[in-house]
Parts: structure tokens; sequence; C-alpha cells
């Protein structure tokens, strides 16, 4: 495969960059959370006009879609849409971004000082792929901030597909459709994308990690909140009257099973994660996540706390100071998301999986199949009605002052989306 104006991916990725949009979940009641997000909405959009995509839309929200037509042959095959997200995340500091290319010569390369002052670098110790990227480009932060490669290296890519496209119609490729959509990161995505205007059969977003991973399952997601009420009275004279709602909440959380939690699990291993607690006499409050790929572990993790808490409350109703009252605890629990792997494993989905591999192989590139440890805008879109797996965005340290982009993965995976278009203007 030819491979024409490919660093153009880098000075768009770079470009993509300096431009701060970090989501806020503090303002998660507006879409998009932070004015910022509109920054980078209206350099995309008026990158997707320069190209020649058609319909550009920015809308109120700072979703950017636009389309792009099939190449001769291929109208009649179906839209394939790529999501990438605009928005960066939000725990690191990143409201001013200095990305540098640098040269990998091996061992631990300095990056900069942090705003702390402390040197910021790269090391093997903490990356092992760094082993093979020695004589490489790679594109970092100088060590003050995140990079903001998640999402904005499938930007560069996307637009950069396009630009090939552009310079040369004669590549086989579907009508596409394309969303940039603000508030990944603080979970919203897609939320709020027009998938009628958009009119696509399938999608992928664009938001793994390292070149060749691919990912079209997620956990099934759940929140739950357990509310204790206690009763304060002075400690001397607490006998047979004090209910204590901090206590009655630590003892369900004695009852969570201890290994089921993120810091000893991975891979396809559910957990609780005890995300906040708040507590003292008489009121107390702690939020859990839940999180398990299997659908019904994930039910039995569920019930788990609902049996917690109504046995701690069966042992508080046998206490004198608690006999004639109303139970001690509460629990509300909601789902949040799916797995995902529900709707692409569907035979009539099996091409997202089979494509995505076959773009990758023609390229050099294995895929990897990862179960994703988290959401992903995907998992939405897909349980809407476009189902969506997950390619390469190449980032490597996500959210962090570490984060980089090698420049031969960037541009790698845009010659990946180039044979994947191919494959879906096939006949
Ligand atoms: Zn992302």
């Amino acid at each position: 495969m030819g491979r024409k104006a490919t660093s153009d991916v880098v000075e768009r990725f770079v470009r993509y960059c300096e431009v701060p949009s970090q989501s806020d979940p503090r303002t998660a009641t507006t879409v998009p959370s932070t004015p910022a997000q509109f920054d980078m909405a209206r350099v995309v959009a008026s990158d997707l006009r320069a190209l020649g995509a058609q319909d550009v839309k920015l809308d109120e929200h700072a979703y950017v879609t636009a389309h792009w037509p099939a190449s001769a042959g291929a109208e009649k095959n179906p839209t394939l849409a790529f999501c990438c997200h605009l928005d960066t995340a939000w725990q690191t500091y990143g409201s001013s971004v200095h990305p540098q290319v640098k040269l990998y010569k091996g061992g631990r390369m300095v990056l900069g000082r942090g705003r702390d002052g402390a040197e910021v670098a790269l090391d093997p110790a903490a990356n092992s792929e760094l082993k093979d990227l020695v004589g490489e480009n790679l594109v970092t932060t100088d060590g003050t901030s995140l990079l903001g490669g998640d999402d904005k290296a499938a930007i560069a890519m996307v637009v950069s597909l396009l630009a090939r496209l552009r310079e040369d119609p004669e590549l086989p490729h579907p009508a596409l459709a394309l969303a940039f959509v603000p508030d990944e990161e603080i979970g919203h995505g897609a939320a709020l994308l027009d998938l009628d205007a958009l009119g696509a059969a399938y999608g992928y977003t664009i938001d793994a990690g390292s070149l060749g991973e691919f990912c079209y399952e997620t956990f099934n997601a759940a929140e739950a909140t357990i509310r204790a009420n206690g009763r304060s009275v002075h400690t001397g004279t607490a006998k047979d009257v004090m209910v204590n709602a901090s206590e009655a909440l630590f003892r369900v959380h004695q009852l969570v099973p201890p290994q089921d939690r993120p810091e000893f699990t991975q891979d396809r291993e559910g957990f609780f994660y005890l995300e906040r607690i708040e507590s003292d006499c008489e009121d107390a409050r702690a939020d859990y996540i839940i999180r398990d790929h299997d659908r019904a572990r994930f039910e039995a993790r569920k019930d788990l706390l609902r049996s917690a808490v109504a046995q701690v409350n069966a042992e508080y109703a046998l206490r004198p100071s608690t006999r004639d009252d109303q139970p001690v605890l509460s629990i509300d629990i909601h789902d949040q998301y799916r797995n995902m792997a529900e709707v692409i494993t569907r035979p009539e989905n099996a091409l997202l999986i089979e494509s995505a591999r076959r773009a990758y192989e023609a390229c050099g590139v294995t895929m990897r199949t990862v179960p994703m440890r988290g959401g992903t805008d995907g998992a939405q879109l897909s349980f809407r009605g476009l189902p969506c797996a997950n390619l390469s965005a190449c980032y490597h340290n996500a959210h962090g002052v570490t984060e980089f982009v090698p420049v031969r993965e960037l541009e790698t995976m845009v010659d990946v989306l180039q044979a994947l278009v191919g494959i879906y203007a096939e006949g």
C-alpha cells in the first residue's frame, strides 16, 4: 500500500494537542461541560471543511459531524462511521499543553520538569514497550501536562485519512459518517449524537491504546449508593440509644469480598470500588461502583450488595436502640452501561471484528483483542443501534504527564484506516 502524505498526521496531531479541551465532571450538567471543548470542535470543523467534507456541522453541544461520499462503485455499500472524542481527561493538568516530538534513543528519557519541579521521564522500567521503540520518534509532553493523545491521535488519524481520500479519490471506500463528540471522559460522550442524521450502519470508535489493540467488550457497570441513618447522643449516655451510622456502613463494607477490588483484579475479573465515603454518627453515605464483564456475575454482585444491606439491617433490628425504627440502611443501585459484546458478537455484526483483523493484517499488525476495563462511547452507540467496535488510537500512559504516542504507530494507523475503508467498499 502506498504511504502518501503520512507525516501530515503528526503535524495535525501536535496542532490538536496544543488546543486544551479538558472536560470537567463538576460541570457535567451542561454539554459540553467546558467551553474549551468548543475551541477543539471549531478546529476540527474547520479542517473538515477545508478538506471538502460534506454537511459539516458544529452544534450547540460541541458535537462535530460530517459526511464523506463513497468512491465510484461503492455508493450502495452501507455507510461506515468513525467516532472520536474531543475532550481530554480531567484528572491531570491539561489547560496548557506543549507537545514535543523526541527521538527515543533507549533507556530513560527526560521529558522535562513537572509543575512541582520534579523531573518527568519515560522509563522502560515502567513501560516495557519502550524497548521496541528505540530509534523512533515519540510525541510526548514537556512533563507539565497530559498530552491528549487520548483521543486527539484518533482525530488526527481520521482527518488524515480524509486528506488521503481527497488526494486520491480512486482509493476505494464506502460513504463515511464522521462524529467528534465532547465529554467522553466524564461518561457522556456520544449520548446526544443524532444517529438518524449520521445514517451509518456500522462504526468504529478510535479510542484504544497501542497499535493493534482492538476492543468490543466492556464491563457491565452500575453504581450503588448506600445511606445510613443514625441517632447521635452523648457518648457517655449512649447505651441502648445511640445508632452510629458510620458503624453500620463499615459493617456492610466488611461483607464485600476483600479481594474483589480494582487494585487486586485484572483482565475479566470484576470488582466493587468504594468510590467515596462521607460519614458521621447521624448520617453516612458510601458510593460504590460495580463492574463485571459477565452479565450473570454482574447481577450476582448487585445482589451481594443488596443482601449485605439486608443482613446489617436485620442485625440492627435486634438491638434495643433500633428495634422499633425504620431500617438503618437503604441502598440504591442503577445501571450505567452494559457490555457491548452482547451486540458486537451477534452474527450480523461479525464483519466489524473480521474487517478490523484484515485491515490490521494488511498493514503487518497483529490484532490484539483486549477486554476493556472501563466504558467507551461505542458501548452506548452499540445499544442505541449503531454497532461500534474500538480501534487503536495508539496512546500510551493515557491521562498522565508521561503520556506519549509513537509516530510510527500514528502513521501506521492511518494505513490501517485506509485498508479498513477499502474492505468496507468491497462488493
Ligand atoms: Zn478516550
